[in-house]
């Protein structure tokens, strides 16, 4: 069965459900349970196509189309594009295609900016029953009249015009009559109301601009309230999940759908935003890095967007148990950028095929290795706690490049790998014992030199003998020149957003989120694969090779995300 597939029985779907129990999926099994609806549930993903999909919509996606897929309803992907001037068609292709991506199928596809005109025609309904009325002041005399918190509004001068003046004033603006700001309509509801959200909210404003898919043809824009939840109640949505900011927004919500007449009316219910630490989630945030050029764009692989952890070498199934792991919770929860980590390796250890690659090369030589030789070893694809299976021909010979970090010409503490006297095991190959250095004149070690214990093809000595430590390596005449993009996280402080307030969230930037190392070696097996191939390069991360820039004879492999190293810990302290 597919992610995706909602063919699957309702006792597979029950059981499902029942595994995940959550505030949501518990109110949405009691609905379902007291056919509340008379139909299926139905919920949707509603973004606005102003930016590329984040991890944090990504949390959302799961809900709402994992909540109707476990109890059989209904899923609808609607673009919330009733914003004129920040719209693009560029982002509702990147929003189906990281849906898509993301494994799942929506059952239809809405746009707001079709039901203004159904809009509209509620607004006059509201003008006609006294619930809406055409305002004339300016925005920010609006804003003042409303009160605070502690103190009630007061009416302006516009609020008790007839329905006929209304209506009039109503649809000349409709007709563009009129400039931008001039009138507003607001609804009548109560401007001593404790929730401020319910002190005559605006519905419509002018705005002459060109909309992406309307062009200048339409005018009066309705504002978030007005279109979320009769968008909702148009598409028969039963359940509308949102996260919590919107809160207070419910009971203009409720106002709006029962005044429109809709019954049953869709319901909201909000859940916590995701916030991950180390990254801002925030699609206006992330256009910023884009557009003043602080990352390579909206794909780039150190952006929280699914763009750009799909080209980090992220699958979607390790999103979707990232989703599962962290949940849904009623009140708002930062999650450690390690939490994802561990979700990127669990998916990733079962999945991909191990390989060597050397990030920074130092030279070894066997000098007791036959000058020419070349011996060809069978190296598994996956280790043995790993159900899948098959091997890969590694080519072995005297001149081998090791990681500089794996060699220590005066071993510290704890440095168990490779250091003059020292014997180790080369991965799939054999026992080597170091037997000096050669230098160039500036002292710099060029060549370490080892022999080679030929009893001991495979690793393992006849004698039992034990080495400490194992070493990576990739032998130098075959090896491939690879560009390596080790990926760190993009900000420096856990909440770049509290850095907002004071000033900018960019001073958080992190200088070092890539480091390019050219020159890097790879073992020739990888050669065939296609760009967009994924591997665990042993002892050192897990790459893909970039699915953009990478091809034959120019290797590039962006770091996924790196394994955790435990002589990395005890040398930092
Ligand atoms: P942004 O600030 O990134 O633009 P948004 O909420 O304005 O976020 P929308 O495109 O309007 O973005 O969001 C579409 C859906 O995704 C909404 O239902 C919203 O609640 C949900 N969503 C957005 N960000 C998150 C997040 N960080 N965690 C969970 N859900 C989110
Ligand atoms: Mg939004």
């Amino acid at each position: 069965m597919t992610h995706t597939d909602r063919s699957s029985s309702p006792d597979a779907a029950g059981h499902e459900a029942a595994a995940r129990k959550d505030f949501l999926r518990e109110k949405v099994a009691q609905d379902v349970a007291s056919g509340r609806f008379g139909r299926p549930i139905h919920t949707r993903f509603p973004p606005e196509p102003n930016g590329f999909l984040h991890i944090g919509h990504a949390k959302s996606i799961c809900l709402n189309f994992g909540i109707a897929r476990e109890f059989a309803g209904l899923c609808n992907l609607r673009l919330d594009d009733t914003n004129p001037t920040t719209e693009d068609v560029r982002y509702v292709d990147a929003i189906r295609h990281d849906v898509r991506w993301l494994g799942f199928v929506w059952d239809e596809e809405h746009f707001a900016s079709d039901y203004f005109e159904r809009l509209y025609d509620i607004a006059e309904g509201l003008v006609r029953a006294g619930k809406a009325y055409v305002d004339s002041q300016d925005e920010e005399t609006i804003r003042a009249g409303r009160g605070t918190v502690t103190t009630p509004g007061t009416p302006g001068p516009f609020r008790d015009r007839t329905v006929d003046e209304n209506l009039d004033l109503l649809r000349r603006m409709r007709a563009g009559e009129f400039p931008d700001g001039a009138h507003v309509l607001r609804a009548r509801i109560d401007l001593a109301h404790p929730n401020m959200l319910m002190r005559d909210p605006l519905l419509l404003r002018i705005r002459h601009a060109a909309h992406y898919r309307r062009g200048t043809a339409w005018c009066v824009y309705p504002l978030y309230d007005f279109a979320h939840g009769l968008s909702d109640a148009f598409e028969g949505i039963t359940h509308s999940l949102c996260t919590l900011e919107f809160k207070d927004n419910r009971e203009l919500y409720d106002w709006l759908v029962r005044e429109a007449g809709f019954d049953p009316p869709p319901e909201q219910t909000e859940f916590a935003r995701l916030e991950l630490d180390y990254t801002v989630l925030s699609k206006r945030k992330l256009l910023r890095l884009v557009t003043e050029g602080h990352v390579g764009g909206w794909d780039d692989p150190r952006m929280p967007t699914l763009a750009g952890l799909r080209r980090r070498g992220v699958t979607p199934e390790a999103i979707r148990a990232f989703a599962d792991r962290i949940g849904v919770a009623r009140s708002d929860a930062r999650i450690e950028l390690a939490t994802f980590e561990h979700a990127v390796r669990d998916d990733l250890n079962m999945r991909v095929p191990r390989v060597l690659a050397v990030v920074r090369p130092l030279k070894l030589v066997l000098t007791n290795y036959p000058e020419g030789k070349v011996e060809t070893l069978d190296a598994p694809l996956y280790p043995h706690d790993v159900p899948k299976t098959g091997s890969r021909p590694l080519p072995f010979s005297r001149e081998l490049w090791i990681d500089r970090e794996d060699f220590m010409e005066e071993p510290l503490k704890k440095f168990f790998r490779l250091a003059p006297g020292r014997e180790v095991r080369l991965r799939y190959g054999y026992l080597v014992t170091c037997t000096g250095v050669l230098m160039n004149d500036a002292g710099e070690i060029v060549e370490v030199h080892a022999t080679y214990d030929p009893a001991t093809r495979g690793g393992d000595a006849p004698d039992g003998r034990r080495v400490q430590g194992t070493i990576h390596w990739v032998s130098a005449p075959q090896a491939l020149d690879c560009e390596l993009r080790l990926y760190d996280r993009l900000f420096s402080a856990p909440e770049p957003d509290a850095l907002a307030e004071e000033g900018d969230f960019l001073a958080a930037l992190n200088p070092n989120s890539l480091v390019t190392v050219r020159g890097a070696k790879v073992e020739p097996s990888v050669a065939v694969d296609p760009p967009g191939s994924r591997y665990q390069f042993e002892r050192t991360g897990y790459f893909i090779s970039d699915p953009v820039d990478s091809r034959a004879g120019a290797l590039v492999f962006n770091r996924t995300v790196a394994l955790r190293d435990s002589w990395a810990k005890v040398k930092d302290k």
